[in-house]
């Protein structure tokens, strides 16, 4: 290889199952979804049946998920360029290929015990149960450590456990989850994560409707008893669990998935104005229209190198903390004007329920706000640039 071009091919081996990812979603996925209700987030049993098992053959089952747990054990760029792919269809911002290539746990129940690994991280792998994650209070989601007033006071060997959650994805539909709870009172960061399920006495839960159909749910802990041996990890000391473990790692992906339905909506637009005649034209004669196609096009590019970026910093064990908010802040707000603009090249057709543009739009709107809102990775950011003595290279 020439020096200095190292980085700039995907390996081979890589470029194979993007291949792969992309042909299953555009010859399985994209037209089974047409048959569908245009907020559908589940198929039917036998179609879900039917695709999860191809893709267990295919080695395509819960790619992320470490070998040694009954995954693919992939890299975090394998799965970035995976993910980009895994989106590009009408459910795929949040239901991505509607589970069918596994719905792994959140990645930190890989730090439990044995105990915790059989009982929720294996079996949640196998598609047996699901599993989901929950900091956000009423008090407040930007800022946690202020934020958390759900309590957890210690009872003999077990944990009883008082507060309410909100906007918790994936609850209403999984059956047990990580609670973040405040354990030392006295510590801002004093938390505690621990394993909760959702059919213990004390848990109850309200669906939230939201602009997207994969509604979240508000969770309520009236002296929801935990058994000791379900604190994950250190008591009081969840703070790098939730920070960095779960939340800025979760970046990385979350920002692959808006660039790849990114990229879904300007191929759509890109290929409607070549089509489209107004004014005895095509649209795409029109600067005015190849204008927007352009800024959709750089953004899409620049999307990309911000998350591969971040996803090598991360493979490589470096500090890659401001990449991954830079990576989601960029890639949700460029996910946002390039459905926009997708949305003004089909006039009418992009705003129906013909088209998956309308429900894209909604959504993009949702990842502004969800794992870290604009305004706080913009902090995040800032605090970096300001004191790059707090960056851990
Ligand atoms: C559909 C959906 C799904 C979600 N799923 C989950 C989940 O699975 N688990 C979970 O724990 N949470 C989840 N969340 C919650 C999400 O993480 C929070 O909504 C988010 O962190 C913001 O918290 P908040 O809504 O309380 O807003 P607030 O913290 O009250 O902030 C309100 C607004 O003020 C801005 N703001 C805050 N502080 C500052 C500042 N210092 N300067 C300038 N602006 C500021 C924020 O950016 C935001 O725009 C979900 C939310 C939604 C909408």
């Amino acid at each position: 290889m020439a020096a200095g071009t190292e980085g700039y091919e995907l390996p081979e081996e890589l470029k194979m199952a993007q291949r792969t990812v992309r042909d299953f979603v555009q010859a399985e996925v994209v037209p089974l979804e047409k048959t569908l209700d245009y907020d559908a987030i589940a198929l039917p049993k036998e179609d879900f049946d039917r695709l999860a098992s191809k893709t267990r053959e295919m080695g395509l089952w819960c790619t992320g998920v470490p070998q040694e747990h009954g995954g693919a054990g992939l890299s975090l760029f394998a799965q970035a360029v995976l993910e980009e792919e895994v989106v590009q269809h009408r459910a795929g911002l949040y239901c991505p290929v509607y589970g069918t290539m596994g719905r792994p746990p959140p990645e930190i129940i890989w730090v439990g015990t044995d105990y915790q690994l059989q009982t929720y991280g294996l079996p949640s792998v196998r598609g047996e149960r699901r599993g989901w994650y929950a900091i956000t209070e009423p008090s407040g989601g930007s800022d946690p450590a202020r934020a958390i007033q759900t309590r957890g006071v210690r009872d003999g060997d077990d944990w009883v456990l008082n507060g309410s959650k909100i906007f918790i994805s994936g609850a209403p539909w999984g059956d047990w989850g990580i609670v973040f709870a405040r354990t030392d009172p006295q510590r801002a960061r004093g938390l505690t994560a621990f394993i909760v399920e959702n059919r213990w006495p004390g848990f109850t839960m309200n669906p939230i409707p939201v602009m997207r159909a994969f509604y979240p749910g508000q969770l309520f802990f009236d002296n929801l008893r935990v058994p000791g041996r379900n604190v994950l990890g250190e008591v009081h000391n969840a703070w790098d669990l939730l920070a960095n473990k779960l939340l800025a790692r979760a970046r990385i992906p979350y920002a692959a998935a808006n660039l790849g339905v990114a990229v879904a909506a300007h191929r759509m637009a890109v290929e409607y104005s070549k089509t489209r005649q107004t004014f005895g034209a095509p649209l795409s004669s029109r600067q005015a229209i190849q204008w927007m196609l352009v800024d959709s096009e750089i953004e899409i590019r620049a999307s990309r190198w911000l998350v591969w970026q971040a996803a090598w910093r991360y493979d490589a064990g470096e500090d890659f903390r401001q990449e991954a908010a830079i990576a989601k802040l960029y890639s949700s707000e460029a996910l946002g004007r390039v459905v926009d603009r997708s949305i003004q090249i089909h006039g009418g057709y992009g705003v129906s329920k013909w088209l998956p543009l309308e429900r894209w739009y909604r959504e993009a709107r949702i990842r502004r706000i969800g794992e870290g809102p604009s305004e706080v990775v913009r902090m995040v950011i800032a605090r970096e640039i300001l004191n790059p003595a707090s960056r851990h290279d």
